[in-house]
């Protein structure tokens, strides 16, 4: 286990790196910013007018294959909203069939052909991950800190929401490296919260807090234990629909009732319905230090009072409530037990809120910081203690690189990330790609790169006996458990059969650090090529599985399929085919989505007869 940090200019393994900015990232729904240590003191950077330090998550993609991210992609979202991607933090690390429901709320084209893989966004002929977005929104951030230091900047850590799952972390890690950025350590945002209040920073403490986070979308509540440095969720709950923008929808409808205007023109008048978002929203900012607003919006006079807003949006805020208190329930906590309230996000800033989350929890509720960048600023103080500076704090024991599989078409599959705390244990669920597969081979490495072939090899074994099942069907689980001595146990296991093999190995066993920093710097500078490398087996892989069941689903329904249906279909799967031979993943991924729109009806009537001839009591 290792101590260490690594230089990525030089390669070399350093105690700790004084000169070397370890950055703080608060990489948002809505906004993301960067923030660093300065003198002892967390600053957040901002943009060249010295103003703004929020880069909106906006990322747009110009005719001229440019990408503008930020304030300026931003303009286009009511002019271009198919080429104007925002909100990826809601689909990292999911699947199609996870982001179903959200699908209405965004205005891109989000697809894919298999429910179960990870979601890709399509913009024109080309097909990006949710990675790739938020690894162009970090790239953005890095450009930024290394204009206002003059240096370059290569370590970061990156916050997350404390419900995010590991593959939710695992595509943030992703999107750093792509953005080349080592990503020492993702920290939940309300830990980063409570460090930015200087709560937690001292081995003594002992605390349990609420973080209040109601940002322009989201709304995320918090219940965390704090014990000699080591933060511990206790529970989250929240409403991933809601937050300041419905403030302005409220405010929005009041305006349009109280001039008699019909909703309907708001779908009409798109430039009128913009003015009126704008209106509604500087009415919410300026109705929390004023006590009245007026303005002329076209040829209606827009007027609200500070009591008016307020009895718009208690229920709102009801709902929040709520939350804090299943919350509460599932820490099995009273509010009595909260020793501390901390507000984040830009709505807090709205008087009752205050008042009310204040009054719920019987505490005066933290919000000296600004509550938009107190996340990024805890992130900068997380940087910093891992950088070695706060001698108060111990630095944890971490697996200096990250453990896992190999999986088809020679991918690494991650099952315990780098800078992992240890003692650690993970793990994933498998399944066999072959109908009757007997045997799967478990062969574990060690690295950071895409390809196994890049990593190194510490073992393999092969659960052998699995019962013959149809491909997809048996479940395989695979655990790795490091202890504190960095021996790794690799345990796999069919759930049907209870069929069990396992091995051990010693993670840290004949490398060098010499060798750990180098395999880390290649990862680092390969990181764009092993994305691309990555994205095309994962293509493949897919639409190898796509022909599958279209070549299964022809033979199965011959019957109900006209000559017409049976030629286009077959003459699909085989461009499908072609392309998996080519090298270039987006004509795949186009080839699938055209197969996939043509037989989704065919495959609902199939359904429909099939379901038809089951309830006659006639065989499927
Ligand atoms: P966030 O997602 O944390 O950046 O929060 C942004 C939300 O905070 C948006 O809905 C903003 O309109 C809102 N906001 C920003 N400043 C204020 C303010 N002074 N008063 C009320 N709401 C604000």
């Amino acid at each position: 286990m290792a101590k260490i940090s690594i230089n990525l200019s030089t390669g070399n393994l350093e105690k700790a790196p004084e000169s070397d900015v370890i950055v703080g990232i608060d990489l948002g729904t809505t906004n993301s910013l960067v923030a660093y240590m300065r003198e002892g003191e967390a600053v957040a950077v901002a943009d060249d007018s010295g103003k703004n330090t929020l880069v909106p998550s906006v990322v747009h993609f110009a005719d001229s294959e440019q990408i503008i991210v930020g304030t300026e992609a931003k303009k286009y979202l009511l002019t271009d909203p198919q080429n104007t991607i925002y909100s990826v933090k809601r689909l990292m690390g999911k699947s199609y069939k996870d982001v179903a429901a959200a699908e209405q709320y965004l205005g891109y084209e989000v697809i894919d052909e298999d429910t179960d893989s990870l979601v890709k966004i399509r913009v024109r002929d080309r097909f990006y991950s949710p990675v790739e977005l938020s690894a162009k929104i970090l790239a953005e951030l890095k450009k930024r800190i290394e204009a206002t230091l003059g240096q370059s900047v290569s370590k970061a850590v990156i916050t997350v929401p404390a419900y995010f799952n590991d593959a939710q972390r695992q595509a943030t890690r992703d999107a750093g490296k792509i953005a080349g950025l080592d990503v020492l350590r993702i920290v939940n945002e309300p830990t980063a919260a409570s460090l930015a209040y200087g709560i937690g920073l001292s081995q003594d403490e002992s605390k349990t807090i609420a973080v209040y986070d109601l940002g322009g979308g989201t709304f995320d509540i918090s219940i965390l234990q704090i014990q000699g440095g080591i933060f511990e969720v206790l529970s989250t709950n929240g409403d991933t629909f809601l937050g300041g923008d419905d403030f302005d929808r409220a405010i929005i409808d009041f305006w349009l009732k109280e001039n008699n205007i019909d909703p309907q023109i708001l779908t009409e008048n798109k430039a009128l319905s913009q003015e009126l978002r704008i209106a509604a929203e500087q009415a919410k900012k300026t109705l929390s230090t004023d006590n009245q607003y007026t303005e002329r919006v076209g040829e209606w006079t827009c007027e609200i009072t500070k009591a008016q807003f307020e009895s718009l949006i208690s229920s709102l805020i009801n709902k929040t409530l709520d939350s804090c208190k299943q919350a509460l329930n599932d820490a099995k906590l009273a509010v009595e037990n909260i020793d501390t309230v901390i507000m984040v996000g830009g709505s807090t800033r709205v008087p009752l809120v205050k008042q009310t989350v204040s009054e719920f929890f019987k505490e005066t509720v933290n919000d000296m910081l600004n509550p938009d960048e107190v996340v990024a600023l805890g992130a900068a103080i997380q940087a910093d203690i891992l950088a070695g500076n706060n001698k108060d704090l111990l630095l944890i024991d971490i697996t200096p690189l990250s453990l896992g599989i190999e999986t088809m078409g020679g991918l690494m599959d991650t099952i315990i990330p780098r800078n992992t705390k240890v003692p650690a244990k993970a793990g994933r669920q498998y399944t066999t790609s072959i109908d009757g597969q007997k045997n799967l081979q478990v062969a574990v490495y060690q690295g950071e790169r895409d390809l196994v072939s890049d990593n190194r090899k510490l073992g393999e074994f092969i659960l052998r006996g699995i019962p013959p099942m149809p491909a997809g069907i048996p479940k395989i689980d695979i655990q790795f458990i490091l202890d504190a001595d960095g021996i790794l146990t690799v345990r796999a296991r069919e759930l049907r059969s209870e069929l069990e093999q396992s091995i051990q190995v010693k993670s840290a066993y004949g490398i060098s650090e010499e060798e750990m920093a180098r395999m880390l710097l290649d990862s680092i500078q390969n990181a764009e090529s092993d994305m691309k490398i990555r994205a095309l087996l994962e293509a493949r892989n897919e639409a190898n599985n796509i022909i599958l069941s279209a070549d299964k689903f022809l033979t199965q329904n011959t019957a109900i399929l006209s000559e017409e249906e049976i030629s286009e279909t077959k003459k699909l799967t085989d461009m499908l085919r072609q392309s998996v031979e080519g090298q270039d993943k987006d004509a795949i991924n186009v080839a699938m989505d055209n197969l996939n729109k043509y037989t989704t009806p065919l495959a609902h009537r199939a359904m429909d007869v099939n379901i038809g001839e089951a309830i006659k009591g006639k065989k499927l």
